[in-house]
This record gives C-alpha cells, sequence and structure tokens, in this order.
C-alpha cells in the first residue's frame, strides 16, 4: 500500500456573538483537515492546528512530496523523516501542526488496515473518558448570573466539570492583550473574575471540578495573587497562567500554589514539553494533539509526562475530528485525565460528523469501536464551511 495523494480542506464559520477569553476575541472559528488517501482506496482523515492557509501550504508543498508514494503504515517512519526534512526551518510553529494532520491521518489508516479502532490500536487503557465542558468565556453584555446559568447548563446535562476563561483583566503586568488587540471587549476587574469564578462553584456545587484559564495573560505575581484569591472554590487546575515561555515564571507560580497548573496549549512537541514538565512549570500537561505531533509526538509527550508522575489532559478546541482524536489518544493514554469537549457554538465541531460524540448520563462519553478513528464526514457540512 502506498499514499497516493494529501488533500487539505480549510474550514471556517462564523460565531454571533463573538467571544472571547483573555488572549483574544473569537469571532470564527475553524479547523484544517488533511486527507491521506492511499493506492487500496483506504482514505485517512486528520486535523491540523491553527494557521489556515499557511499549515495547508506546508503540507502541499513541503510534506506532500515527502511521503506521497510511502507506506502509510510507516507512521513512525514518516513522521521522523518529516520532522528531520524541516528541522532549519520547523521543529515547532506551523509544521509541526502540519505534520499533527498527517500523523492523526495515517493513524485512521492504519486502524482501518487493522479493524481496530486507533485506541485499541494503541493500547487502551479504557473505553470511555470522562469528559469536561469547556466555555466560560467572556461575552458582551454576560454577567456573572448568565455564567452561573451556563455552569448549570452542563452540570444538568451530566458534565462532571467546567472549564471558565479568568484573566481579561486591565492590568495583568504583561503586555500580551495590549499585543493582541481588541483590548477593552469584554474587559473586567480582577474582583470581578473572583465574582464569577464564585457564582460557577456556587451553581456547580461543591463536588463538580471547575478548572480556570488565564491563557497566557498575567505575569507570574498576578498569578499568585489571583490564585491565591481563588483558592476558596476548590480550583481544579488553573491552566496557563502566564506567558508560555516565562517557563522560570510558571515553575514559581506551581511551587507557590496549592492549585495545580496545566499547560501549555501553546507549546509544541516533546523537546517544548520537556522543559516545562522538567522545570516544573506544569504539575498537569497539556499539549493540543492537531498541534504538537499527532498521536506519534503525543504518545511521546505522555511517556515522558507519565516518568515524572504527571498526569496529561489534551486541549482540543478546533474541529470535530481533533476532538474525536482526543477522545481516542485520552482512552489509550494510562495517565490521561479527561477530555476537553469545547461547548461554544461552532459548527466546524457541531455539524461535521455523520454520528456526533454523546455524552453519557455518568459524564463520560464511550470510544466509537468502528475501525480508525471510527467517524464518517458529513459531505454537506464540509460544503457549507469550505474556505474558497
Ligand atoms: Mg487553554
Amino acid at each position: 500500500m502506498k499514499i497516493a495523494a494529501i488533500r487539505t480542506i480549510a474550514l471556517s464559520c462564523a460565531v454571533d456573538p463573538p467571544y472571547a477569553s483573555a488572549a483574544g476575541v473569537q469571532g470564527r472559528r475553524g479547523a484544517l483537515l488533511v486527507e491521506v488517501e492511499t493506492d487500496g482506496g483506504i482514505v485517512g482523515i486528520g486535523e491540523a492546528g491553527p494557521g489556515g492557509g499557511a499549515t495547508a501550504a506546508v503540507i502541499d508543498k513541503v510534506l506532500a512530496p515527502l511521503v506521497i508514494g510511502e507506506d502509510p503504515l510507516l507512521i513512525e517512519g514518516l513522521w521522523q523523516k518529516m520532522f528531520a526534512r524541516t528541522r532549519q526551518f520547523g521543529r515547532r510553529g506551523l509544521v509541526m501542526q502540519a505534520i499533527s494532520g498527517i500523523d492523526i491521518a495515517l493513524w485512521d489508516i492504519a486502524g482501518k488496515v487493522a479493524g481496530l479502532p486507533v485506541y485499541k490500536l494503541l493500547g487502551a487503557s479504557r473505553d470511555r473518558v470522562e469528559a469536561y465542558a469547556s466555555g466560560g468565556f467572556y461575552r458582551e453584555g454576560k454577567s456573572a448570573d448568565d455564567l452561573a446559568g451556563e455552569a448549570e447548563g452542563y452540570r444538568a446535562r451530566g458534565f462532571r466539570g467546567m472549564k471558565m476563561k479568568v484573566g481579561r483583566n486591565p492590568s495583568t503586568q504583561t503586555h500580551l492583550r495590549e499585543l493582541l488587540g481588541q483590548r477593552a471587549f469584554c474587559e473586567v476587574d480582577p474582583e470581578e473574575d473572583l465574582t464569577r469564578v464564585a457564582a460557577v462553584r456556587t451553581a456547580l456545587g461543591r463536588k463538580a471540578k471547575l478548572m480556570v484559564d488565564a491563557n497566557c495573560a498575567w505575569s507570574p505575581a498576578i498569578a499568585i495573587q489571583m490564585g491565591r484569591a481563588m483558592e476558596p472554590y476548590d480550583i481544579y487546575w488553573l491552566e496557563e497562567p502566564v506567558a508560555t515561555d516565562d517557563i522560570e515564571g510558571s515553575a514559581e507560580v506551581a511551587r507557590a500554589l496549592a492549585t495545580p497548573i496545566a499547560g501549555y496549549e501553546t507549546e509544541l512537541g516533546l523537546y517544548g514539553f520537556r522543559e516545562l514538565i522538567g522545570r516544573g512549570a506544569v504539575d498537569i500537561v497539556q499539549f493540543d494533539l492537531a498541534w504538537s505531533g499527532g498521536f506519534s509526538e503525543g504518545r511521546r509527550i505522555a511517556a515522558y509526562a507519565q516518568a515524572h508522575h504527571k498526569m496529561v489532559a489534551p486541549h482540543a478546541f478546533a474541529g470535530a475530528v481533533l476532538l474525536v482524536a482526543s477522545l481516542h489518544f485520552a482512552a489509550a493514554m494510562p495517565n490521561s485525565l479527561a477530555l476537553e469537549w469545547d461547548q461554544n457554538p461552532n459548527a466546524v465541531r457541531e455539524e461535521l460528523l455523520q454520528e456526533a460524540l454523546r455524552l453519557e448520563p455518568d459524564g463520560t462519553v464511550k470510544l466509537p469501536e468502528r475501525p480508525g478513528l471510527g467517524i464518517a464526514l458529513d459531505r454537506a457540512a464540509v460544503e457549507r464551511y469550505r474556505v474558497a
């Protein structure tokens, strides 16, 4: 069997009204799908990280010529070849995201050839995974009561945990938001963030897990102040408190707080996570499969985390293919904690699959038992959101 063709499909949809984290305002959502076609007729589907047309160009112009004509089941060999042949301009960023999309599609092919779901091909640890509702964004006119209502909705549907945004504050002692623009949109004082967290904790009850995500907004000193102020609300993890590259600062925050520090979705690859884990910057390791090298690199990061007695909680905040890939990964790895299930309006996550994922009454998601990722795309939905 040989790889015959690789296709990229960029999807984009508007979200109205827009919603915001400390890192930016979302007025659109997108996903870059990657289809790897074999000469035997099997087609694997993957998803690559954000970057849209630029990531697609890396796949089309740089990576496809390296793997077309090769055996798609030499997954590790192809991964290493793509990584090595792009080392002068790759290693992280767009190139790693492009490799991720191809890698996920190759594992889908391997599962289809073997007649096994990917999570079993990887050596399954479990056949269902606890999911948490990822939401709690800022929106214009959204009060703490509105946010509490959102949290109650998740609890009523069976979620045993949720994540909300913090850190969209006027002063964070960093210039991140100034650089990202739309600074004044939904800005809240730190006290209001604490009110929002308190309202969500009350709505969820004492037992549910509550995670907060600062999206790299804070200085270490503010992260420590805010982290301490949030301790009464029993925070399950504090995500990306400081800048991704402030490894010492994140380690300082982790040492100062009883709350575990999770991150950093914005770091990529084994060598990036080697630093975050090895230098004590994170307690919970949170890479994104579509950014950080797919299943192949993801399991290396998870093994490195395991060697340091750390749990992994894959980040997943894009299209439906990444969500399902993350589910397989979380079911396979012994030290995975939970599946991130974005609950914000996003058509390229909600409408793309012929059979959508379902939350079980106990707050878990069952793994599809069909071969590969076990998904079929709704082609009409793909066409609806395809970027010309
Ligand atoms: Mg995050």
